[in-house]
């Protein structure tokens, strides 16, 4: 089962992917966390990254296709695995296909999106940002995470949806609802 996760940011996507990775017993790599991780161990990759995270743009895709190759190559990962926040737009899809056939894997089985509406996701990504204090998680910034999600990141749905590949569900509602109606989907 190789799944890719897609949703606006606050979507409930990194939730619902742990949950899922949990289920089927396979990895979920979240390329935001990676480099997440690369900030606070201020490391090359880190440092390059920072600014535009912070401004809550996409860093340049080169640095995220070592992060995806590198994890996808494990052992772990060889029976399927969960992306979360990979591919963001359509050149990096392109590349992830590329990777696939390097490894001699299958393609994506399923591409799922997580349908939240925009006011809903401002809500809360608001109390996220109370909760976690995450550094790209202000007004202004979530106004450009959505923007940029709508701009590069939706026309996947379409992608996607061309290979037969889209499955969209409403992300409103509990968390285990919500999971219930991933597994029934997938
Ligand atoms: P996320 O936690 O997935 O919302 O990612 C947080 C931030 O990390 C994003 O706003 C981007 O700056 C960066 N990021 C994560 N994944 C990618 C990606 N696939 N391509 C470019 N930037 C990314």
């Amino acid at each position: 089962m190789r799944i890719i996760l897609l949703g606006a940011p606050g979507s409930g996507k990194g939730t619902q992917g742990e949950k899922m990775a949990a289920h089927y017993g396979i990895p979920k790599l979240s390329t935001g966390d990676a480099l997440r991780a690369a900030v606070a161990a201020g490391t090359e990759l880190g440092k390059k990254a920072k600014a535009t995270m912070d401004a809550g743009k996409l860093v340049a895709n080169e640095l995220v296709y070592g992060i995806v190759e590198q994890r996808l190559a494990q052992p772990d990962a060889q029976k399927g695995f969960i992306l979360d926040g990979f591919p963001r737009n359509i050149a990096q899809a392109d590349v992830l296909e590329g990777m696939l056939s390097k490894l001699k894997a299958p393609s994506i089985s399923k591409a799922l999106h997580l349908h939240v509406e925009d006011e809903e996701i401002i809500t809360r990504l608001h109390s996220r940002a109370i909760k976690e204090g995450r550094a790209d998680d202000t007004e202004e910034v979530i106004r450009k995470r959505i923007a940029i999600y709508n701009a590069d990141t939706s026309p996947l749905l379409d992608y996607y949806q061309k290979q037969g590949k889209l499955v969209t569900l409403e992300g409103k509602g509990g968390l285990e609802e919500i999971f219930a109606r991933i597994i029934k989907a997938l």
